[in-house]
């Protein structure tokens, strides 16, 4: 996606604002990355160029999850939503 496109996009969720996180990027076109909501904390993959903004319903966890491992990305794994762990949340064992 253009990074231009991000003003334009919002949590389907909540239509909250998106912070974005990019890990790789071509000139003005973001290959790979993450988008955020700033209010329910649900996470929106960018992968091949594409934001994956469907409904929990419709997504697959276990086809995300090595690519936000890959980024480095800890996961609420228990969690029946699509949230990132806040930062300094630990993962319960
Ligand atoms: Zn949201």
């Amino acid at each position: 996606m253009k990074t231009s496109l991000l003003q334009k996009l919002a949590c389907p969720f909540d239509k909250h604002d998106l912070e974005l996180k990019v890990f790789k990027q071509e000139q003005d076109t973001i290959l790979e990355g993450i988008l955020t909501c700033t209010q329910c904390n649900r996470y929106y993959p960018i992968i091949y160029g594409v934001p994956i903004m469907s409904p929990d319903e419709y997504r697959e966890k276990s086809l995300e999850h090595p690519l936000l491992h890959r980024w480095g990305l800890q996961l609420d794994n228990d969690s029946k939503t699509f949230r990132l762990l806040a930062a300094g949340q630990e993962i319960e064992k």
